[in-house]
C-alpha cells in the first residue's frame, strides 16, 4: 500500500467522522476517488456544480457516474447562472473573485458542514499557491468548525498522477487532450502559455485560487 492509499484508508475510518471528497473530475481527483471508493464506494462526491463548466466536464462526470455508481452530491449556488447574470451581470469578466464566492465558495462551505474530513485531489507542484501544501490540514469552515482537510496527492508529481490513471484503465476528462493541464469552469479556464505553471491558465493569470481552499492552516 502507497503512503496515499494508507492516508486515505486511515481517514475512511468510521472513528474520524463523515467523510467527503471534492471532485472536479480531474486526473487527481479520480486517482483519489478510485483509492477511496475501494474502501467506501458510497464516499458522497462533492462537485461544485457553477453552471459554467464544459459540455465535456459534465459529460465526464456523468459517464464517470454512472460507470463507477458514483455518489455524485451537486452542490449549487442559490441564484441561477441566469438569475446571477441579471442581477449582477457577467461577473466572471468583471468581478470573478464575487463570482467564485457565489457560485463555489458558499456553496461548498454550506455542502460541507456535515462532515468531518474533506478529502481533496490537490497537489504542491499545481501552483505557487499550493506549494505549501500539507497532506492533512485544518479547515475552518464560516461557524468557527474545524474540520481535516486530507490531500493524499500533497507530494505527488504530475507524471504519477497519470501514471496511476493508466495502470488501473481510468479514463479521464478529453479536455487534458486538447492542451488543458488544468481545468474548470469555461470561461476562466485557458491554456498555459508554453513552461508556465498548470494553473497559470486559470481567470486568465488575474488569479490562482477561487477561494475554496481559503480559511485553512496546516495540521502540525
Ligand atoms: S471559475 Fe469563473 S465562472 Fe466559475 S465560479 Fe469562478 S469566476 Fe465564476
Amino acid at each position: 500500500m502507497t503512503i496515499a492509499e494508507k492516508l486515505v484508508a486511515e481517514y475512511l475510518d468510521p472513528a474520524k467522522g463523515a467523510a467527503c471528497l471534492t471532485c472536479s473530475f480531474q486526473a487527481e481527483d479520480m486517482v483519489v476517488l478510485h483509492m477511496a471508493r475501494q474502501i467506501e464506494p458510497r464516499l458522497p462526491v462533492l462537485f461544485l456544480e457553477t453552471g459554467y463548466h464544459f459540455a465535456e466536464t459534465y459529460s465526464y462526470r456523468d459517464q464517470m457516474t454512472r460507470e463507477w455508481s458514483l455518489n455524485l452530491v451537486n452542490l449549487t449556488s442559490g441564484l441561477s447562472v441566469a438569475a446571477q447574470e441579471t442581477q449582477f451581470g457577467i461577473l466572471h469578466q468583471t468581478d470573478p473573485q464575487r463570482c467564485c464566492a457565489l457560485r463555489k465558495v458558499e456553496p461548498l462551505m454550506a455542502g460541507l458542514a456535515g462532515y468531518s474530513v474533506w478529502f481533496t485531489g490537490l497537489r504542491r507542484e499545481q501552483s505557487p499557491s499550493r506549494a505549501n501544501l500539507a497532506a492533512v490540514e485544518l479547515h475552518r469552515l464560516p461557524p468557527g468548525r474545524e474540520i481535516q482537510k486530507v490531500s493524499p496527492l500533497a507530494e505527488w508529481t504530475g507524471n504519477e498522477v497519470w501514471s496511476y490513471l493508466a495502470a488501473h484503465g481510468i479514463p479521464h476528462l478529453p479536455l487534458y487532450d486538447q492542451g488543458y493541464p488544468s481545468i474548470g469552469c469555461e470561461p476562466c479556464t485557458a491554456k498555459p502559455q508554453d513552461g508556465a505553471h498548470p494553473r497559470s491558465g486559470r481567470w486568465g493569470g488575474h488569479k490562482l485560487e477561487c477561494g475554496i481552499h481559503t480559511g485553512t492552516q496546516e495540521d502540525g
